[in-house]
């Protein structure tokens, strides 16, 4: 019999997930120098990773050959500091993503539900799936969270609902009125996980580390991924009710944030201007996709995040065909939105690129 016969069932059943295409290998397929490319299709920091995290993290690799210190306590009591919380709130992941694992691995079974919005991360799908769970999926018109409707979907079976705010691939967010009305119906047995990997881009953002005070069940997200560029280290931590870290601290594995990592998210999260000059950034390539897009008659959904959602009647083929030119974007049937792409926020001369690449490869009649 195929091995795949003996494998975890819930396993063998999964689509692995889909990450955008890597620089190396476009390079390598169109025979293209790197530094050619522009590569704006995982929400990544144009600007680079924080300087003084990349200074922190050359003096920790003298330190390589030394196991982490398996409890983060810096990096934990940093966070703790910043955030107005304890030290035990605090869960490191390896990644945000691992986070999202964690919660999976410590509250869902094959009796289990896990709610979240239609056109939410992938990722929520992925491990209710690995995990045997069922996954419920509540419509979000006009792609922003239905708070109320996601309310209605928690049944005595629900242990995890997730928020992702603001989510992506939509770039939406939900307010503090919407989110406070939701928790006000939340009951004991569910952990709403709110996942804020974008929360430093916002220029108001609603305040969700009250309900970790208030000791309700949930957990905050959030990672160095995004604004602090450090995507390549894998460096995320949730912020939870003490219940909650507790038993995620036993879910993951000793070591599971990395020495190199730890150091770099420690000099990152003090990095104020590094944080500034993405926000600034940020701010102008999407008031430059907004204007170009209304300019051709496309459809867009406005983005409070560092990408944007754009409808281009043919999200395959035109990631193909921009592809072919060097600038790789992010289709999204996927997400079940065959017509659109996803595009990061890069620097401007990247988004001038990514929009005359753009422009050649959409039909006449849209320009
Ligand atoms: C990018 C992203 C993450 C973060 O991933 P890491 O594992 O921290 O790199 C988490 N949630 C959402 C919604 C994201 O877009």
């Amino acid at each position: 019999m195929a091995i795949d016969s003996y494998a975890n069932r819930f396993v063998c059943d999964l689509h692995a997930y889909e990450p955008g295409k890597p620089i190396s290998e476009t390079a390598r397929e169109l025979g293209l120098d790197p530094s050619q490319i522009v590569k704006v299709a995982s929400n990544e920091n144009p600007l680079g990773p924080s300087p003084l995290a990349k200074e922190a993290m050359r003096a920790a690799l003298e330190e390589a050959h030394i196991y982490p210190d398996g409890g983060g306590w810096k990096l934990r009591s940093a966070i703790a500091g910043r955030l107005d919380v304890d030290l035990a709130n605090v869960v490191l992941g390896n990644g945000s993503n691992e986070i999202i694992e964690l919660l999976c691995h410590s509250f869902l079974n094959p009796r289990a539900e896990l709610i979240a919005a239609e056109h939410a991360f992938v990722v929520y799908k992925l491990m209710a799936t690995l995990f045997g769970a069922k996954y419920v999926e509540v419509p979000d018109p006009g792609f922003v969270h239905d708070l109320d409707a996601m309310a209605d979907a928690i049944t005595p079976d629900t242990r995890l609902v997730f928020i992702a705010n603001p989510n992506n691939p939509t770039g939406t967010m939900v307010g503090q009125e919407a989110l406070d009305r939701f928790m006000a119906r939340v009951p004991d047995h569910v952990v709403v996980a709110f996942d804020e990997a974008y929360h430093e881009f916002l220029d108001d953002a609603p305040d969700v580390l009250k309900y970790v005070r208030e000791g309700r069940n949930v957990a905050v997200l959030r990672t160095c991924s995004k604004i602090h560029g450090l995507a390549a280290l894998r460096i995320g931590y949730g912020i939870c009710s003490k219940g909650v870290a507790e038993i995620l601290q036993k879910a993951r594995q000793p070591f599971n944030a990395n020495a190199i990592a730890q150091a770099g998210a420690l000099a990152a999260l003090e990095d104020g201007e590094h944080v500034e000059k993405t926000r600034a950034i940020n701010r102008e390539g999407l008031a430059f996709y907004e204007k170009a897009f209304a300019e051709r008659g496309l459809e867009y959904v406005p983005s409070v995040a560092n990408f944007i959602l754009v409808n281009v009647r043919g999200g395959d083929r035109v990631f193909r065909e921009m592809l072919q030119q060097g600038v790789i974007v992010r289709a999204m049937s996927s997400y079940k939105l065959p017509d659109w792409v996803r595009i990061s926020m890069g620097t401007p001369a990247q988004n001038l690129r990514c929009l005359q690449v753009l422009d050649s490869v959409l039909p006449v009649a849209a320009v």
